[in-house]
């Protein structure tokens, strides 16, 4: 039996530096590495239009998503945010510079699609368009808060929920499409994006916030009770956390199947398979939690493998860390290299522009 509320020492000061997680600063530009040189074949590929102004000036646009060819087994980055605030950190993206990732990403064509859609290859982009998948780690109010005005609550248009809400307002084709991996119970407000004042949340507001995004059309996704690092626990302490993190989500939305699970800290347990799959006795009922992934999440590597591409593997999958320029580098990496997922639309076949170095999973 694990202690009640044993949160770990890093949330002990909600927006310090998080020191649990494993310093990959340098792991941006060798994972970049990794992958130009994953694509031998990879030529520089012009993605700006060139046109010619009147003058005989050329003039550069990057407004060039309609000119991209169809690549259904390049790259899609899975991007992990951690704090949305007020400055720069390494955890933390200033939510102005959040806003600029979500318009960047537009403009160059990219849309969000969530971890189940990904695995489920449910790709159902127009042809020349881009899938992009958002993870949100750790279930802070910097994430979600609400403001009680009146009596009424509504969503902080401060919180990270809050700018991507106003933005799909002004962008309907971008969808409410983002994978939550929450903490219920850890301290310092991390717990089902924030309990007990702080930030301003009520604990009352947990569930309902959870159920909001539910219901509108994000993803839950598990990430233990309090974000434990699993290679330190027990075989049983191990499927305890994870099956009461599920059951904690299971309280907000009754019935609700988690289907992702984020490895904390991008660490394994001892016994690797009960990141997938495994159960707990809950000792006060007697009822037996089980919990069954279909996508276990890391915190690093680089841009994910392509569904179709049969190397791609669901219960590993890497992400791209978003701190700094982080984003902005791997987006044009995934052009210069021509690595980039590219939709071909309706097409039954899977679209690719080079012979594969992997077999092609058929999309039908
Ligand atoms: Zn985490």
């Amino acid at each position: 039996m694990l202690p009640p509320r044993q949160p770990p020492a890093v949330y002990a000061s909600p927006y310090g530096p998080f020191p649990m997680f494993r310093p990959t600063m340098a792991a941006v530009p060798l994972v970049l590495a990794a992958l130009a040189c994953a694509e031998p074949s990879a030529r520089p590929l012009t993605l700006t239009l060139t046109t010619r102004a009147s003058g005989g000036e050329v003039m550069q646009s990057p407004s060039s998503v309609a000119r991209l060819a169809p690549n259904e087994l390049g790259r899609i980055p899975i991007l992990e945010y951690h704090l949305i605030g007020d400055k720069e950190s390494r955890w933390m993206v200033e939510r102005g510079h959040f806003r600029r990732q979500l318009e960047l990403l537009y403009e160059r064509g990219y849309r969000p699609i969530t971890v189940a859609e990904l695995i489920d290859r449910k790709i159902t982009l127009p042809a020349g368009q881009s899938p992009v998948v958002f993870t949100f780690d750790d279930a802070s109010p910097s994430q979600f808060s609400y403001v009680e005005r009146n009596g009424v609550l509504e969503v902080d248009p401060n919180s990270a929920i809050g700018i991507w809400l106003d933005f799909h307002r002004k962008h309907p084709d971008w969808g409410n499409k983002a994978t939550f991996c929450l903490l219920p119970a850890a301290a310092a407000g991390h717990a089902f994006f924030g309990d007990k004042g702080i930030e301003g949340q009520k604990t009352a507001w947990r569930f309902r916030k959870v159920k909001f995004l539910a219901d509108n059309g994000f993803e839950l996704c598990g990430h233990t009770l309090w974000h434990a690092n699993l290679a330190k626990y027990s075989d049983a302490e191990v499927q305890e956390q994870i099956a009461r993190g599920i059951m904690a989500i299971d309280s907000a939305v009754p019935g609700y199947r988690v289907r992702t699970f984020a490895l904390p800290l991008g660490v394994w347990p001892k016994n690797r398979a009960l990141a997938r799959a495994g159960e707990w006795r809950d000792p006060r009922t007697g009822l037996v939690v089980r919990y069954n992934f279909d996508a276990v999440l890391e915190v690093s590597g680089g841009p994910a493998r392509s569904p179709f591409d049969s190397k791609f593997d669901p219960l590993r999958l890497p992400r791209v860390e978003v701190f700094g320029n982080a984003l902005e580098q791997v987006l044009d990496q995934l052009d210069r290299t021509r690595t980039r997922y590219v939709s071909a639309g309706e097409s039954a076949v899977v679209a690719r522009t080079r012979p594969a170095s992997s077999t092609v999973v058929p999309k039908r």
